[in-house]
């Protein structure tokens, strides 16, 4: 492939005076816009701009923090590390690859965002062009990759990167109580693959049946987490159909569930193209509105007050239960926040528009769902909550700014 001179002085005027290039990405700047092939609440991943090597990916966090380890608390730092893991075993997958090479550097006058290059040398570099000398721009040229092969490659990276991260089948599988409950429900289990989410405390298993079939089986991480789930699973999800899995076992002291399984991937994760962002988007509204037909009418008709007296009173304790069809909606609108064709995408699915009433009200339990998570997650050790609630004040508070701003003005 082709190697071309790259013009550092221009990089280097433009990473010291301009914005974060990360944080203008992650916000849907065209001119910073990046190939993401990977992303969750805490991580982006995406294609380096100015490769040296074919496929050289840039993990982040979300958030923009410049100390790789002082702006770190064990567990985000644990977590990064298992998302850079996961881009470089999708990396050398996709691109041939004798090595993998991971640098974090950056500048706090110039691209502070903390990044880790994670980036693949291919079989049968000669030892002196290896290391530094394969990766630095002015040993090894900047990498002309022509536009199609970089889409091909994110392509592939992104199928990589959706697949739920590769687990062993495992003999050993949950505790013998747990193991006999679920046999004792759907028969002799011949494997058993830990397909736990990478938090501390998440307790999954894949079970393969000694006759075939598969099912889920999870450990709540205590009595209220494993009745709410169990209530929904015989309250509003049989109303679902086939979209949802079905609940096959119950066990309230161990408080585990066995569940059947569906076909298909899970979203956590993936990067999707605008048009079927907006068919994902669609569905959730439809899947919702078969959700809100059979409950009795919540939210909406609260008023704001009581919404906000809601607020006051969860503000110091812990995380809240919220009722059905009251926060349906608030994790998501932190994705359709700038992204109006998703909303509208949702709400067709949905049935009807939100009203002006519903979308405020919705501004006040996303602030007390962030505030929850920030609780909680910091109690709990997870860190994804805690980001989200972050993320989300952060952007409650720039478009109430932004709001208030306009009225000024006006
Ligand atoms: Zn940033």
């Amino acid at each position: 492939m082709k190697r071309i001179e790259f013009d550092e002085q221009a990089y280097a005027r433009r990473s010291r005076s301009g914005p974060c290039f990360i944080c203008r990405m992650l916000a849907g700047d065209e001119e910073f816009r990046h190939e993401v092939v990977y992303r969750d609440e805490q991580h982006v991943v995406f294609l380096d701009r100015y490769p040296t090597l074919l496929g050289k990916l840039l993990v982040a966090p979300v958030a923009h923090r410049r100390d790789v380890i002082g702006d770190f608390t064990a567990a985000q730092s644990a977590a990064l590390w298992h998302t850079v893991h996961r881009a470089g075993a999708a990396l050398q997958q996709v691109v041939p690859t004798e090595r993998i090479y991971l640098q974090s550097l950056g500048s706090h006058s110039g691209n502070s965002h903390v990044h880790i290059h994670v980036a693949a040398l291919p079989p049968g570099v000669p030892y002196e062009q290896q290391q530094t000398a394969a990766l630095l721009w002015e040993s090894a040229g900047l990498l002309d990759v022509p536009t199609e092969e970089t889409a091909r490659i994110a392509a592939r990276l992104r199928a990589a990167l959706a697949a739920p991260p590769a687990a062993e089948p495992s003999a050993d599988g949950p505790a013998p109580a747990v193991r006999e409950f679920t046999e004792q429900a759907v028969g002799r289990i011949a494997s058993w693959t830990d397909v736990s989410w990478a938090r501390p405390g998440s307790r999954v298993w894949r079970a393969t049946g000694a006759e075939g079939g598969q099912w889920y089986v999870k450990i709540h991480r205590g009595a209220r987490f494993h009745q709410r789930e169990v209530r929904a699973y015989r309250t509003w999800v049989p109303g679902l159909g086939a979209a949802t899995p079905r609940l096959v076992a119950v066990d309230a002291d161990l408080s585990a569930v066995v569940v059947t399984a569906l076909p298909g991937r899970p979203l956590h994760g993936a990067v999707h193209p605008p048009e079927q962002q907006r068919a994902i988007f669609h569905q959730v509204g439809a899947l919702a509105a078969a959700i809100h037909r059979p409950a009795p009418a919540a939210g909406p008709d609260d008023t704001l007050s009581a919404a906000l007296e809601k607020m006051e009173r969860h503000l110091d304790a812990a995380r809240t239960h919220l009722a059905p069809g009251d926060a349906d909606f608030v994790r998501l609108a932190d994705l359709w926040a700038g992204r109006p064709d998703l909303l509208e995408a949702l709400t067709d699915g949905y049935g009807r528009t939100f009203t002006t009433a519903e979308l405020e009200y919705l501004t006040v339990l996303e602030a007390l769902d962030a505030v929850s998570g920030i609780q909680y997650g910091a109690a709990a050790g997870d860190p994804e909550l805690l980001e989200r609630g972050l993320r989300t004040l952060t952007r409650l508070r720039a478009t109430a700014e932004a709001a208030a701003r306009r009225e000024g003005t006006t």
